[in-house]
């Protein structure tokens, strides 16, 4: 069966005046009808490339994608024009960021930038628009949704504008939602009222979203399958409750140490030591061997390749080839868990 989106092998390099920078380094994971997908990772992980790449928004130059594949609905995005890009972002892909004041257009009334794709793509009347762009309004829980739809951005709160963003992303009925960070800029209590609506509205409408992410608790909130990136590629994969339930890379154990237990067990938070490597001149080996109490030699040579384990749950570290060590013997040795 072919997956609604499939990105196979990304590659995306960005030129600077001090070489090449080489962010996403060959990618792959898919998205089903209905389901959401967590990209997650620090920043600089390549999570928001891999993002801008799905949606043709690759700044080129200094951007460009070097390699792979990115298919949606059965269309190669990376073989498309500019003008086929446009359309499909209008009537197929919606976007939502991080921050809505940026995403919106302060001069212009909240209904009229609603109303404003479905009159490009839609080909529906100002009048039918305008009164689609009030459902829309509804739709994503803004009271007095007529009267709302006559006011200006600067008029709603930070959860209120990330519902008109969210509106102005479905109401052209797409069949996919690439979300980067929509939550960030928001409160605590405010970030979980959006990822319900976001559940809602994706149960209602079969959505498929993309959520990229820097949240394990987002991540755990939002997701039905995980892709952990670091430093360009992807080293864990899965299923959330298994990834939550059984994580199989040292990058994944050392994220969820640094996250907050949401049963309220006091436990102290320990961030990842050091920092991503240089990728001007990637390391030929796993990424994260400077920062990894597990290293071995082998580590610092050669890449790992990806093992299965149950459910589609993979992850890329030689500890699970299976002459490594055994965990317990490296716990012996000195190493923590
Ligand atoms: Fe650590 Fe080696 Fe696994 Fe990389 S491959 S995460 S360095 S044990």
């Amino acid at each position: 069966m072919e997956h609604l989106l499939q990105v196979e092998n990304l590659k995306v390099n960005f030129k600077t005046f001090g070489g090449e920078v080489k962010a996403v380094r060959g990618v792959t994971f898919h998205v089903d009808k209905g389901e959401t997908v967590a990209i997650v990772g620090e920043s600089g992980c390549g999570k928001s490339v891999t993002a801008q790449a799905i949606m043709g928004l690759i700044p080129s130059p200094p951007g460009r994608i070097v390699d792979g594949s990115i298919r949606f609905n059965g269309q190669e995005i990376t073989a498309m024009s500019k003008e086929e890009l446009h359309r499909i972002r209008g009537t197929q892909i919606g976007m939502v960021f991080q921050d809505p004041m940026t995403a919106l257009n302060p001069t212009m009334k909240v209904g009229s930038q609603i109303a404003e794709g479905l009159i490009r793509h839609r080909n529906l009347g100002k009048q039918e628009a305008k009164q689609k762009a009030v459902e829309m309004l509804k739709l994503v829980g803004i009271p007095d949704a007529a009267k709302r739809a006559e006011q200006y951005p600067h008029e709603f709160s930070g959860g209120m504008r990330q519902r008109v963003v969210i509106a102005i992303a479905l109401a052209c009925s797409p069949e996919l939602v690439i979300a980067d960070e929509p939550t960030t800029a928001l409160d605590v209590t405010v970030q979980a009222q959006i990822l319900d609506l976001m559940r809602d509205l994706q149960q209602q409408n079969n959505l498929a979203i993309v959520l990229i992410t820097h949240d394990l608790g987002v991540v755990a909130e939002a997701a039905q399958r995980a892709v952990v990136m670091y430093a360009g590629i992807v080293v864990e994969t899965g299923p959330v409750e298994e990834i939550f339930a059984r994580p199989k890379h040292p990058y994944t154990w050392g994220l969820m140490k640094s996250m907050p237990r949401i049963d309220g067990a006091k436990e102290r938070l320990v961030p990842i030591e050091g920092a991503p490597p240089d990728l001007f001149n990637p390391p030929h080996g796993c990424p994260f061997a400077a920062r990894c109490d597990y290293a071995m030699e082998i580590c610092q040579r050669q890449m790992p390749e990806a093992t299965d384990f149950a459910d589609g749950h993979k992850a890329a570290c030689w500890l699970h080839d299976e002459r490594a060590p055994k965990i317990d013997e490296l716990v012996a040795a000195g190493r923590q868990v």
